[in-house]
This record gives C-alpha cells, structure tokens and sequence, in this order.
C-alpha cells in the first residue's frame, strides 16, 4: 500500500513518517512529485485546507493522500492566528518574524491569561473523495521568550505546562508523543487500519505493535 503525504514541508514530513511509522504501508509525500501543483491555502478554516490538500494529491498520484493544516489558537488573541499562522506576520514571513510578532502582541498579557492550543486538522482522500477528516489538539502557555532549540515554527514559545518546558525544549521523543499532530496521525493510523481491514487487506499485519 501506498499513502503520499500532502505537503513539502520536511519538519512535518519527518514528524508525520516517526509517528506513522509501524505502519506496512510505504510513504511518499508531495517532494516526491515534481508535477503536482502547489495548493492555495486560501481556506478559512483548517478543515477546509486539509480536505483542498488532499484531495488535490490524491487526485495527482492516484495514491491514498493524507494532507493536514495546522495552527497555533491564542486565546487572548480571540483564536488568532489559527489557519493563518504560517503567514502571521506577513507573506514569506519566517518562524522567526511570525514568534517575534506574537510576543510583541502578547507583551502586556499576563500569565494567567496567556493559553493557547496547537490544532491539527488531517483530512484523508482517497478514489477521489475526502474519507475522513480527523483533529487533534494540544493546550499549552505563550512564553515571555523564545526557549530551546528543537522543532519548528512556535515550538520555543509554547509552554507545556505537565513539563513547565516549551516544546523545543522537549525535543521529538515527548513531542511525537503529546502534540496535535501525534494525535491527529495516531487517530489517522487507527482509522486506516480499520479502513483496510474492513476491505480485507492484510497489508497492516505489523500495525498493532506500533500502538
Ligand atoms: P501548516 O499550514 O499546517 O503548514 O502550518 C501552519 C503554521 O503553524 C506553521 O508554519 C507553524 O508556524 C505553525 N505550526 C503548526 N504546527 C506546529 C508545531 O508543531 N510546532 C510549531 N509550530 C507549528
């Protein structure tokens, strides 16, 4: 069996492949297909996003395609940035400007007032439908500064407070284990299994040591 995942962001793709791993299936993601149109994330919502990506992939590969949208809700921001994360801070805008921006805004917000979740949406196409569309979320605080060198994107800034640590400084052990997209994936990894049985293919015979 093979599954391709939706984006060309190696961060996600090297998260996505560790907790997807176990699975018997091989994994190909959108860097392995120099055709295939890069989607607008012109979405208002996460859900929509995925379900563009992944149908767009499916469609190009004829592969089962599995996309996801993620984002960062502050609570204080009233859920900002959300879908609109990777671009907080302008278009092109690096994980830098996008982290130097939020804590410009959340300068004057006290701890207590400072959660936030990250959510990831996954969306699932296949034979050119979306199958299923699953989310996972992970709550946490806004730091007053940057902390640690591991991850990507809001990782130094988001506080895990059973850790009192950001995720950065977490690294990917615990990460891959507790994040939205560990959970969204783990749920995605569930599903396909019970997808594939139900058709009687007896491609996943590894899968349950993987949970
Ligand atoms: P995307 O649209 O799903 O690629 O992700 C949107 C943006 O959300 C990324 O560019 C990051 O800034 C942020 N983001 C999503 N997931 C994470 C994460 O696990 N850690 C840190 N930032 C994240």
């Amino acid at each position: 069996m093979n599954i391709v995942l939706a984006t060309r962001n190696r961060d996600k793709i090297r998260e996505i492949a560790k907790i997807l791993d176990g699975l018997m299936v091989e994994i190909s993601s959108a860097l392995d297909f120099s055709g295939l149109e890069e989607v607008e994330e012109d979405g208002v919502t996460l859900e929509e996003n995925a379900a563009k990506k992944a149908i767009v992939a499916n469609k190009f590969t004829n592969k089962l395609a599995i996309a996801d949208d993620s984002g960062l809700e502050v609570d204080s921001l009233e859920g900002r940035p959300g879908v609109y994360s990777a671009r907080f801070a302008g278009e092109g805008a690096t994980y830098d400007n996008n982290n130097k921006k939020l804590l410009k805004l959340m300068e004057y917000v006290p701890p207590k007032n400072r959660t936030a979740r990250f959510v990831c949406v996954v969306a699932i196409a296949d034979e050119g439908k979306i199958k299923k569309i699953i989310r996972g979320t992970c709550e946490g605080i806004i730091a007053f500064e940057p902390k640690g060198k591991t991850g990507f994107g809001y990782d130094p800034l988001f506080i895990i407070p059973e850790y009192n640590k950001t995720f950065a400084e977490l690294g990917p052990e615990i990460k891959n284990k507790i994040s939205h997209r560990a959970k969204a994936f783990l749920e995605t990894k569930k599903f396909l299994v019970e997808m594939y049985s139900e058709n009687g293919i007896n491609v996943l015979e590894k899968i349950f040591k993987a949970f």
